[in-house]
């Protein structure tokens, strides 16, 4: 089961981004567990080691919203006041708000102070929270806090919880309302994020795409748009590509560089509906690739794969491609493929069809007797095998959201994982679902015990 399977169902709308950002031991980990309510466990730094996961579905007041951890980087490494400002800059960028953890034990430091100049030009929403306030006597230390001129520190301890709750009531506040399900009207133009290792096409083929129609941001009703997004005409329709900025920029060699590039590829998959991986055709399927495509999948959002530098493929790179395709694109069968050449615009008109595709994958809704009739003919073509003398049954489905598409199995035992995989396979030559990762969970009843 992929993680989006453990959460309830949040709306489509773009959900708002918090970014949490200080420097190394400020205890922004500890933070970001206890705001996840240890529901996920963020993974320990190891010195050196950038972490996969970024960011985290988080839930406050029944409200939703995406946390980016910031902290995933090597505190060791050398000009880290210089480190702390690229951190703060890209974190500005991509967040709807920031919340600026500072050690109220500690105090304010160099480095601090560097990242309040970056949060003054942004101008974005900033929350102040004065951690390691354990207890009364250490109140007095976060306000001396009110010096660093963002406002209101807040005290809390991170560790043991203290005003973690008044916190969240705070950041809320920050952050701007998301689009409820019901109302999607305001939804705006598509949100698609163009992702891929370096060097593979993505700023040749956005040119491209903005070159045919760039959009004047004025006259596209009811949009605000973030600076380093772009909107483009495309197929008589606006769409907004995601960080584009991040795209266009050449991000300077640092060592933080890799960590940066994955930080901005998987903020820009989360706040896209969906996301187009650009393949370079001619080289072999990597490993990179491969794990942008996971985050894709992790994420729940639609997906397209390009394979751009088509004019470089030959007959003999074509047999080998094949080959690749087969065996390391497998999870991601039903994502519709399109050969293009970025450089030339060959193809490029097929993107837009391919997009719609995968979109309507995305947001397909089976009906609940659609649903049944199917899981009722389904269980009788290929009952589950029997386990140690039980076969679990599939009482009865609901699909609970869309976007990605989230089935509720009630069952009479656990499934197997291959069982689940057929499911997941009928499903798809039932009703389509091109594009899309599909969330299977399952409710197992409980027997009452006879007396
Ligand atoms: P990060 O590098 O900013 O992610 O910081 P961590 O979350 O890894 O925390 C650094 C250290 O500070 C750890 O030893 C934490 O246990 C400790 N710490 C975090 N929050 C608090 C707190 O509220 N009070 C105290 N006393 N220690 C804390
Ligand atoms: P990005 O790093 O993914 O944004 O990649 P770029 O768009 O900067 O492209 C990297 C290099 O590949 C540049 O030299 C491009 O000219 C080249 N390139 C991009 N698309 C194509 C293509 O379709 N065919 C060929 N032959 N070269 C391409």
């Amino acid at each position: 089961m992929s993680e989006y399977d453990e959460h309830e169902a949040v709306a489509s709308g773009p959900i708002p981004v918090l970014a949490v950002i200080g420097r190394p031991n400020v205890g922004k980990s500890t933070l970001v567990n206890r705001i996840l309510g240890r529901r996920e466990a963020v993974v320990e730094d190891i010195p050196g080691v950038t972490r996969d996961r970024i960011s985290y579905d988080a839930h406050w007041n029944g409200r939703a919203f995406t946390l980016v951890d910031t902290g995933g980087w090597d505190p060791d490494a050398k000009g880290m006041a210089e480190r702390i400002r690229e951190q703060a800059e890209i974190a500005v960028s991509l967040a709807d708000a920031v919340l600026f953890v500072v050690d109220a034990v500690v105090g304010i430091t160099d480095a601090d102070a560097e990242v309040v100049k970056v949060l003054r030009r942004a101008g974005k929403p900033v929350v102040l929270a004065a951690n390691k306030v354990d207890d009364e006597r250490t109140e007095a230390e976060a306000h001396a806090l009110w010096n660093l001129g963002l406002g209101e520190p807040h005290p809390i301890s991170a560790l043991h919880g203290r005003g973690s709750g008044d916190l969240l009531d705070v950041i809320l506040e920050a952050l701007p309302e998301p689009p409820t399900e019901e109302d999607p009207v305001d939804a705006g133009p598509r949100r698609v994020a163009i992702v891929g290792r370096p060097n593979v096409g993505k700023s040749s083929l956005l040119n491209k795409l903005a070159g045919a129609e760039r959009v004047v941001v004025d006259n596209v009703a009811g949009t605000t748009v973030d600076p380093v997004d772009e909107l483009v005409e495309l197929g008589d329709r606006t769409w907004r590509f995601i960080d584009t900025a991040g795209i266009r920029k050449r991000v300077k060699e640092s060592s933080g560089h890799e960590y940066y590039a994955w930080l901005r590829t998987s903020t820009a998959i989360d706040r896209a509906e969906v996301a187009v991986l650009v393949l370079d055709a001619e080289e072999s399927i990597a490993e990179q690739d491969v794990r942008i495509l996971q985050a894709v999948r992790d994420a729940g959002r639609a997906l397209v794969i390009a394979f751009n530098k088509w004019d470089l493929v030959d007959e003999e790179r074509r047999f080998y491609l094949e080959r690749e395709v087969e065996r390391d694109l497998v999870q991601v069968r039903w994502a519709p493929r399109i050969n293009i050449t970025a450089r030339t615009g060959w193809h490029i008109d097929r993107l837009v069809p391919a997009l719609d595709k995968a979109l309507e994958g995305w947001e397909t809704r089976v009906g609940t007797g659609a649903l049944n009739s199917f899981l009722g003919r389904l269980v009788a073509e290929r009952p589950h095998p029997v386990r140690g003398g039980k076969q679990p049954k599939v009482l009865f489905g609901t699909q609970a959201s869309t976007a990605p598409p989230t089935f509720v199995l009630f069952t009479s035992g656990k499934l197997d994982q291959g069982y689940e995989r057929f499911i997941e396979r009928r499903l798809r030559e039932e009703f389509g679902f091109v594009g899309t990762p599909i969330a299977l969970q399952q409710r197992v009843r409980e027997k009452r015990k006879r007396r």
